[in-house]
């Protein structure tokens, strides 16, 4: 074990915001599920983002103790998703496992399908989300204006701005929609002042851990694979921020997403 703390205590280490089911998993995926079952990792929600990978996440984690689903289409792939995609999400949303709608959102930075496309498939999930009680998680870039715009819509409803990269302004807005700001390995990027601000300003009720993994390594693993288990470097962080003891800091960590992910269980 590295950082301050004890070997002895037992950390919740909660990765709301996983791909394992990607290829860069493909050799030692079973080493991660492994962490899930023995509890090392306490839950794990693993992230569609297309239906095709929807549906190969069911498959690889069917089962797997410790682990949720959220199935959904991500604004890059929108151009893709047409009615019978949407039929299919909705039938997978039945399932025990799958616990929100995800990832969906807005992205204007890579526009990799066209705005309009994006917006409709967007509203479509949120649509469905909304009809089944379920949490969104979104993904925004370049777009908190066009996705508060929207989410403001839709009273009730319950979610996490994952990978949350705007600023303190725009982060209240959202936390008094209710949402959730889901925070990930770049806290700890030496130049991530401002995240660290925004952390500092949320109240640790309304923060939600995550990876994003293979992406968005936290230092020290930087230019290297993303995976669920560095989320500790991430609780680490909000717990420095917070200036809380990280087993605190984990055990709400594991609180919060258990009231966005779980309410009912
Ligand atoms: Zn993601």
């Amino acid at each position: 074990m590295s950082g301050q703390t004890p070997d002895n205590i037992h950390l919740e280490l909660v990765d709301t915001h996983a791909h394992v089911s990607f290829p860069q998993f493909d050799h030692d995926r079973d080493r991660i599920k492994a962490q899930l079952e023995s509890g090392e990792l306490s839950m794990l929600i693993e992230v569609g983002t297309t239906v095709e990978d929807s549906l190969r996440a069911m498959e690889v984690f069917k089962g797997v103790k410790n682990v949720l689903l959220s199935v959904g289409v991500h604004p890059h792939e929108s151009d893709g998703l047409d009615d019978r995609g949407l039929e299919t999400l909705k039938s997978l949303l039945k399932d025990r496992q799958v616990v929100a709608v995800g990832e969906i959102g807005l992205d204007f930075y890579r526009d990799l399908s066209p705005r309009e496309v994006q917006k409709s498939v967007f509203l479509k999930q949120l649509e469905i989300a909304f009809s089944f009680s379920l949490p969104v998680v979104v993904h925004v870039r370049d777009a908190y204006e066009e996705v508060y715009e929207i989410l403001r819509r839709f009273k009730g409803l319950k979610g996490v701005i994952h990978a949350f990269s705007g600023g303190p302004a725009m982060a209240g807005r959202f936390l008094e929609l209710g949402y959730y700001l889901g925070i990930g390995g770049p806290i700890t990027y030496r130049k991530n002042d401002g995240l660290r601000e925004i952390v500092r300003l949320t109240p640790i009720e309304k923060l939600i851990s995550e990876t994003d993994c293979p992406y968005l390594p936290p230092v020290p693993f930087r230019g290297k694979r993303n995976e669920p288990l560095y989320v500790r470097y991430v609780v680490e962080e909000i717990a420095r921020q917070k200036e809380m003891d990280i087993y605190t800091c984990s055990k709400q960590l594991m609180y919060n997403a258990k009231e966005l992910f779980t309410p009912d269980l």
